[in-house]
């Protein structure tokens, strides 16, 4: 069954059809030659994806060969870092893996992308300056990509469309051209809101910059100033292996999050709920709750902490007042969704079916 998205545009879709039946005259020859555009290039684009694969086009082969030459290294590094020898740089890569986690997941996604709650400057650096070390993509193209995601999840215009399958949705999307319905949606999004703050327009304009600082520069210089680690393992650890390590993290929320688990709030999407994601990611695992209540600032119910190191620190900085406006949706409405559009595996659905 299509998600609410694909239903809603259907519905418009057959409302303009039976709009244009009534009077074909009144569409302008623009709007006509608009409508042919967006068709020509989305066939352009179907064209490409059936090519064989070494021919494409559309394939970015420099992210590709990154790509590639990112996860052997990491793997090399994986199989020969003597874990027990070096301690101190061991450590060291967990706490940067769970402080990219932490700026992914409740700084550029449950923060800017999502606003979730809101949060005081010396948070919102905070956030920025953890979101960086995690490597990834510009602050302002990762939070419009995330809304777009939302927006139109399982289509076309889905930037990580996981009916595409796990490859695409894991890191495949990165290393090809964009479907045109991503771009053109994409441009639909609006995020003003995200460019006013000063923290996101700082981090946005010099990001390059930060990215490399933050990512790889001070972390390899922490390890070999910080415990005499050397260059070698220093940059094996933080370059390749923890920086892998943490895109694969934040990527499987595309993947194995829309493509393994239950479905409890809603049967009629994709998003699941997987356990072993929220473990990798901070707490973001729970996906088809947080697709069915995306502005939920735990991205999880009724205050689930086993592994939502992100909700237990936005607590935390609640409690001194850097983060605050935290919201969630009610009990009653989580329940009456449950009941009408879960799969009937919620502890609340099965209370229910034997009450009946
Ligand atoms: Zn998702
Ligand atoms: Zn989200």
């Amino acid at each position: 069954m299509p998600p609410n998205e694909q239903i809603r545009d259907i519905c418009e879709f057959e409302s303009s059809q039976d709009a244009a039946a009534v009077d074909e005259s009144k569409i302008s020859e623009e709007e006509r030659a608009k409508q042919a555009k967006i068709q020509a290039d989305i066939k352009a684009y179907e064209e490409l994806v059936a090519m064989p694969f070494y021919k494409r086009p559309d394939i970015k082969w420099f992210n590709l060969y990154f790509m590639v030459m990112l996860h052997l290294g990491a793997l090399y590094g994986f199989l020969t870092f003597p874990y027990f020898e070096k301690k101190a740089t061991t450590v060291f890569s967990i706490f940067m893996i769970c402080l990219a986690n932490f700026g992914v997941a409740g700084g550029i996604h449950r923060l800017w992308a999502h606003r979730s709650y809101k949060a005081k400057l010396p948070l919102r650096v905070i956030l920025m300056i953890a979101y960086l070390s995690s490597g990834q993509y510009s602050p302002l193209y990762w939070s419009r990509d995330h809304r777009v995601h939302h927006k139109f999840s399982e289509t076309d215009a889905d930037p990580v469309n996981a009916a595409r399958g796990f490859w695409f949705s894991h890191v495949g999307w990165l290393t090809m051209k964009r479907h045109p319905e991503v771009v053109r949606k994409g441009k639909m999004v609006d995020v003003s809101d995200i460019l006013a703050d000063p923290v996101v327009q700082i981090g946005e304009k010099y990001f390059e910059l930060w990215r490399l600082l933050f990512a790889f520069i001070i972390p390899t210089l922490i390890c070999v100033y910080g415990w005499n680690e050397t260059w070698y393992y220093a940059i094996l650890s933080q370059a390749f292996m923890r920086y892998a390590f943490s895109l694969n993290c934040t990527w499987s929320i595309n993947s194995f999050a829309h493509l393994i688990g239950g479905h409890p709030y809603d049967k009629f999407i994709m998003p699941a709920e997987n356990l072993v994601m929220s473990f990798f990611t901070g707490g973001e695992g729970w996906h088809n709750y947080h697709h069915t209540f995306p502005w939920d600032y735990k991205t999880s119910e009724f205050g689930n902490y086993s592994l939502n190191y992100t909700t237990i620190l936005l607590d935390l900085f609640a409690k001194i007042g850097w983060a605050y406006d935290m919201k969630q949706p009610s009990k009653t409405l989580i329940e009456n969704v449950i009941k009408n559009r879960g799969d009937g595996t919620h502890e609340i659905s099965r209370k229910a079916e034997k009450a009946h």
